[in-house]
């Protein structure tokens, strides 16, 4: 590739900040593990408990509240499928909007799941939850809540406020998926009604393969992987505390600028409008968390368009969950009642701490010859 391509696809993961990186080499160095008791050893577990502190900081969390773990998904699979076990759990509840990583582990539960849908903005249908909860009273079922904060295929920020209010004073468990809140919100963990979140470092810069679950005291049972006794016998396996270390460091060196971010989606939402009047912008109408756009040009297939696009130098995404290099049919789009022939059209531009205008110019441009290349009725790559 002549020139480097430029990177649009940050809500699936952000590349690695310089901050993360020194924290991890610098760690990779150090030998031992962190249960042992001699200095090796307690040079590792220094770093680790810096890092929960960091981590706990930025998510406004006490330190002891936070239990690393592999992923996010590993954290939503302890919080769902361990939290279904540890408390009497009748039924899990959650919005249609959720990641496959939420969806999955309700069902591994083997509990009977009952949705809540989203409106054609994409936010949670609080009615809808409501209907749930009426439900949960009537037939006497304990649930387990989850819902997520931001949804990451169209930025959408759900009312996460009001879902406390209303799940909080009840009998019932409240889980927040809060991967894409994490280092743009301010989470509160401590302060406020759930009472576990899951949050990931690969989507602020840090690495991949580290994440974790915030848990309140009271729910501090959920168990997946009992093991060695790790984390407090809250997650076995000897952590990984280069990955702690650097998780650590890029979450005390994070910076969302909302106003920077939203400047830039609002430049590219702009530019397709002028150019391809028939855009169609998902949860526009919905307070969004400002570095996501998910669009559409009807009649533009969206797995062609990434192709073409790839191959201009501009890495993009469906949003929905793509497996093996095949673009899925989004989920989220279908519950905000997005025809399926337009949803085949979404494409979702995200932008992070190392995004330009730049960048946002570099995809118009590009997008413009691809539009005008299919217009002229030849083909789009
Ligand atoms: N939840 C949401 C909202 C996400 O965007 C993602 C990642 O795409 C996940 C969960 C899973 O995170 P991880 O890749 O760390 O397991």
């Amino acid at each position: 590739m002549a020139k480097e391509a430029v990177y649009l696809d940050h809500n699936a993961a952000s590349p690695l900040r310089p901050e993360a990186r020194a924290a991890l080499i610098a760690a990779l160095d150090l030998t031992g593990n962190p249960s042992s008791v001699h200095g090796h050893g307690r040079a590792l577990r220094n770093l680790i408990e810096t890092g929960r502190q960091q981590v706990a900081g930025l998510a406004g969390a006490e330190p002891r509240q936070v239990v690393f773990t592999g992923s996010a998904t590993e954290a939503i699979t302890q919080a769902i499928v361990g939290g279904a076990k540890a408390f009497p759990t009748g039924a899990v509840a959650l919005s249609a909007g959720e990641h496959a990583a939420v969806q999955k582990a309700a069902e591994a539960t083997g509990l009977p799941v009952w949705t809540f849908g989203l409106d054609a903005e994409g936010r949670i249908d609080l009615d809808q939850l409501a209907a749930v909860l009426a439900r949960a009273d009537a037939e006497n079922v304990t649930l387990l809540v989850a819902v997520h904060w931001v949804n990451n295929e169209t930025g959408v920020i759900q009312p996460v406020e009001r879902i406390n209010a209303m799940v909080g004073p009840t009998r019932h468990t409240l889980f927040v998926d809060a991967v894409q809140a994490f280092g743009k919100l301010p989470l509160e963990f401590a302060a406020s009604a759930p009472d576990m979140m899951a949050i990931s470092g690969h989507k602020i810069g840090g690495p991949a393969g580290i994440g974790a679950l915030l848990v309140k005291a009271h729910a501090d049972t959920v168990r997946l992987i009992p093991g060695g006794g790790q984390e407090q016998g809250r997650r076995g396996g000897t952590e990984a505390a280069a990955l702690i270390a650097a998780f650590g460091a890029v979450a005390e060196a994070s910076a969302y600028d909302r106003d920077a971010m939203t400047a830039l989606t609002a430049h590219v939402e702009r530019g397709l409008q002028a150019f391809a009047p028939e855009t169609v912008i998902f949860g526009h109408g919905a307070n969004r968390i400002g570095n996501v756009t998910n669009f559409a040009v009807p009649g533009l297939g969206n797995a062609t368009a990434m192709m073409a696009l790839d191959l201009m130098g501009l890495s993009v995404s469906s949003g929905s969950a793509c497996s093996s290099g095949k673009v899925g049919a989004s989920h989220v789009l279908a519950a905000m009642g997005v025809p399926k022939d337009l949803a085949g059209s979404a494409l979702r531009v995200s932008f992070g701490w190392n995004s330009t205008m730049a960048d946002a110019d570099a995809f118009l441009a590009g997008f413009e010859t691809l539009l005008s290349r299919q217009k002229r009725g030849g083909k789009a790559a």
